[in-house]
């Protein structure tokens, strides 16, 4: 049965997918387990000249990638940002993966046993399958399917049923490689759909929600594979008192509201010292009342609408609660509906307390509420409090400052000086923390060394030993 696709900037529902059913996923992965074999039998230098050849075509349908993904999530430029990134993801992983490989195999080592030595080869997991959100539709579909094929990993892709426009082109792209047509595979589908792949795949990979990450982690356990979970947050910023309050309201702007708030690395909370949260609160109004929405020509403007209809809801009942509860609005605070799109100008909210939704719960809107602190101590406690530990912001007069505070936040990665830039860089690996994922990093080395078991190869070079040897009187005397 087919599914019906809305598009974010009319709420039309003007495009739609055919979900793959179980028989039609297992028949994909069989096919792909008996293709994986060759691929991985092939030098991780030879793989990356197959992803190059994947990044030029990818290239070569740049145009209609990015018209699928503007379609996707009603925003232009992030949409062509997203296409060349990840032309460049390829070509990155497809040169540095033969080294990584090369310096994590261990060779012939001896042993403490002077006739042992011993040496770990590095396996690739034979199948691996990829579950993605909305918000960066083909990056996250990517991100780990790069890594994992220049691995030597067959992958199955299964991204969101919200956004799922851009496949057919990415796929066209594949079909331009035939190196690659046994060993990766995009579906179609939504919820129930990838529920039935990690019945199929040897590891998973899953970046979306906590809700779903935790069925999907329950799912792979019984299956007994490993999981990835990539999953939401609730980033706090932390604003002390020798920051220069104007810059830093104009960072807490954009790193909560860049792509509508759409994305893990978002900012979701601000503390600020009570000494500048006076200039501070009022470049954040101005800025946040400066703030142009796409609309309606999707070429200008700041953010976009909301991807999915049902976050404006969920935004907005946020919203509502925290003022009900008695929380100021200084801007914003209303989701505007414009030619059907679901629209939300930066919502700045003072006066909230740590038990409020819009607190506790991720928000994944343009909304960035205010709390003022008297201490360092009290903003360290607000910061680590709740369920969530993806990332979080520090921003003082200097990196030492701000630095000597960011090692006590429980969160995987760090912005000192800045905001969101766990989203910029692709070198640094970080671990999610409390709810927000389990796995190791996607990021650096491991992002690729994740997606290989180790076989150690223990060589004998002496006598094997006889069960005499282990006797109760040969081990006794
Ligand atoms: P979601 O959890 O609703 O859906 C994610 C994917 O899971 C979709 O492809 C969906 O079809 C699939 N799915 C749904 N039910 C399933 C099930 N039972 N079994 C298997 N698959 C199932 O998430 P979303 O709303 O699409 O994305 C937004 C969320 O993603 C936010 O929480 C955001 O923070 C998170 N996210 C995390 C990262 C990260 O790197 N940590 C990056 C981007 C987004």
């Amino acid at each position: 049965m087919s599914l019906a696709v809305v598009n974010p900037r009319t709420g039309e529902a003007d495009y739609s997918i055919e979900p793959l059913d179980e028989a039609a996923i297992a028949t994909v992965a069989s096919r792909l387990r008996a293709g994986q074999g060759a691929w991985a039998a092939r030098t991780a230098g030879e793989r990356g000249a197959v992803l190059h050849r994947l990044a030029e075509a990818i290239g070569r349908h740049r145009t209609a990638l990015a018209a699928a993904l503007i379609a996707d999530t009603g925003r232009a430029a992030i949409s062509k940002i997203e296409v060349e990134a990840m032309i460049r993801a390829l070509q990155r992983w497809a040169d540095s993966a033969p080294g990584i490989i090369a310096r994590a195999e261990i060779s012939d080592r001896q042993t403490a046993i002077p006739t042992i030595t011993a040496s770990t080869r590095l396996v690739p997991y034979q199948l691996i399958g990829i579950i993605s959100p909305w918000n960066f539709p083909l990056t996250l579909a990517l991100i780990d399917a790069i890594p994992a094929l220049a691995a030597g990993c067959a992958v199955i892709v299964k991204p969101s049923e919200v956004t799922p426009r851009f496949m057919r082109p990415l796929a066209a792209a594949i079909a331009e490689v035939p190196e690659l047509a046994d060993v990766v595979a995009l579906i179609e589908g939504d919820g129930a759909t990838g529920a039935a792949l990690i019945g199929q795949v040897d590891f998973i990979a899953f970046t979306g929600s906590v809700a779903t990450g935790r069925k999907v982690g329950e799912a792979a356990a019984r299956a007994f594979i490993p999981a990835s979970l990539e999953l939401g947050g609730k980033d706090p910023m932390l604003v002390l008192a020798s920051a220069d309050p104007v810059k830093a309201a104009e960072t807490a702007l954009r790193a909560s509201v860049l792509n509508t708030g759409q994305a893990c690395q978002s900012i979701e909370r601000v503390y600020v010292a009570r000494e500048i949260a006076g200039p501070f609160l009022e470049a954040l109004v101005n800025g946040a009342k400066a703030v142009r929405l796409n609309h309606p020509d999707v070429n200008a403007g700041d953010i976009g609408p909301f991807i999915f209809a049902r976050q404006a809801e969920i935004v907005q009942a946020q919203i509502d609660d925290a003022v009900a509860r008695g929380a100021k609005l200084l801007a914003g605070g209303q989701v505007e509906t414009l030619d059907g799109g679901k629209y939300l100008r930066p919502t700045v909210l003072v006066d909230v307390t740590p038990d409020m939704p819009i607190m506790a719960e991720e928000t994944f809107g343009p909304v960035i509420p205010v709390t003022l602190f008297d201490s360092v101590d009290e903003a360290v406690t607000h910061a680590n409090s709740g369920i969530f530990g993806l990332s979080a912001a520090v921003i003082a007069g200097t990196v030492e400052e701000a630095e000597a505070v960011a090692v006590r936040l429980r969160a995987g990665g760090v912005s000192i000086n800045d905001g969101s830039l766990t989203g910029l860089v692709w070198e640094a690996e970080k671990s999610s923390f409390g709810a927000s994922g389990i796995g190791p990093s996607r990021m650096g080395d491991s992002g690729l060394l994740r997606f290989f078991r180790k076989q150690a190869l223990i060589r004998q070079s002496g006598a094997a030993l006889p069960l005499a040897a282990y006797s109760e009187e040969a081990l006794s005397g």
